[in-house]
């Protein structure tokens, strides 16, 4: 650790300057590479600010695809990546009320404006004006310091380890979101969840297990099939050697899924669908092998099929997702790097060896 952040403390009718003015941060310098940089300190936090010390960030597919150069979105290099973390306020701006040095918390990583209609309703991650994600269009969480609007910026509860907050701001609130606001998953349904390894994967079936769903699940290999019983899935099939549309029809006496948590894209969507009951849902948070496919419009509108498009999550879903936490549902972690060894993680992540999430600890 470099040390602390340019923070100007006033003791009395003293001023210490902190004469600390460097920290480090994993900085994507361009495709594939990225290095570990000192880089200025920010200032005190301003009115409305506070100043987080990070200790642990999530990795997502996100940074993925932000490392490999396949970003869809404009932004400019070099860029600090990390798109989701936890840490400790370490300074506290004018007029924040709210938190004080030393409270544990985690951060929105989405540039809301706070003002208008959606962020009124609670609808974050449906800002008309939003400003970009941090760690993908702007500069994200992978350094010592940073500062936040408070009002981005939500309390840990007590007895949750920065490694697992690390993975609520993203991990779990995506999740949370897909299944409870977009699909609104009922207790004693069934479910599909694709990719039961990834990290999503696995929070999809420890949430949709927690409220007494059945679940099914697909994986790459019989290792994770074994893994992903052992977190609570009731039916595991490895798409690699079995149709998993033909198991699934078997394993509901033909009936169907009420609800398919598709993340995979392509090579599975249709499959998915095929996988509903009449009337079932299908929730997509991502499309990691590739960006487009084609669908049966008769089978669609026939089958009564509702999709559902789901990306990010609000800040209540933050706050429910550290509560479920708080309440002994944990994220699976697959690995704990340091953040020197940041590169590996994402080659991990990338590799699709991973059974749940890797979190880089500072
Ligand atoms: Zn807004």
């Amino acid at each position: 650790m470099s040390g602390g952040a340019a923070t100007t403390i006033g003791i009395g009718h003293r001023t210490i300057e902190n004469p600390v003015r460097s920290m480090r941060a994993l900085t994507l310098i361009g495709d594939r590479k990225i290095e570990l940089l000192d880089i200025a300190a920010p200032a005190a936090p301003g009115t409305g600010e506070v100043q987080i010390a990070i200790k642990a960030i999530g990795l997502n597919h996100l940074d993925v695809w932000g490392w490999r150069g396949m970003a869809f979105a404009k932004r400019k290099l070099p860029l600090v990546v990390g798109v989701e973390a936890a840490g400790e306020i370490h300074a506290v701006g004018p007029g924040v009320t709210v938190f004080a040095v030393g409270d544990r918390v985690v951060a929105y990583g989405g540039l809301t404006c706070g003002a208008c209609k959606a962020c009124r309703e609670g609808r974050d991650n449906l800002c008309e004006n939003v400003a970009g994600i941090m760690g993908f269009h702007g500069d994200g969480f992978a350094r010592d310091f940073l500062n936040m609007p408070a009002r981005l910026v939500i309390p840990m509860p007590a007895g949750v380890s920065f490694r697992d907050a690390a993975c609520a701001p993203v991990a779990f609130a995506t999740v949370q979101h897909m299944l409870f606001d977009n699909a609104r998953l009922e207790p004693g349904e069934t479910i599909l969840v694709q990719a039961g390894g990834s990290g999503i994967g696995t929070v999809a079936i420890k949430m949709a297990k927690a409220i007494g769903c059945t679940v099914i699940t697909t994986v790459g290999d019989d290792e994770k099939a074994a893994k992903a019983k052992a977190i609570g899935a009731d039916h595991v099939i490895n798409y690699r050697t079995e149709r998993f549309e033909g198991v699934v029809r078997k394993l509901t006496g033909k009936k169907g899924v009420d609800v398919a948590f598709e993340h995979v894209g392509p090579d599975t969507f249709n499959g998915s669908l095929l996988c509903l009951k009449r009337g079932g849902r299908l929730v997509t948070c991502g499309s990691t092998s590739g960006q487009s496919t084609t669908i049966n419009l008769f089978q669609l509108y026939l089958q009564q099929y509702r999709i559902f498009g789901s990306f990010g999550a609000s800040i209540r879903n933050v706050r429910d997702s550290l509560a479920k936490m708080a309440s002994g549902l944990l994220p699976v972690i697959d690995t704990e790097v340091a953040l020197a060894d940041f590169e590996r993680g994402l080659a991990r992540l990338e590799s699709r060896q991973v059974f749940g999430k890797i979190v880089v600890t500072f």
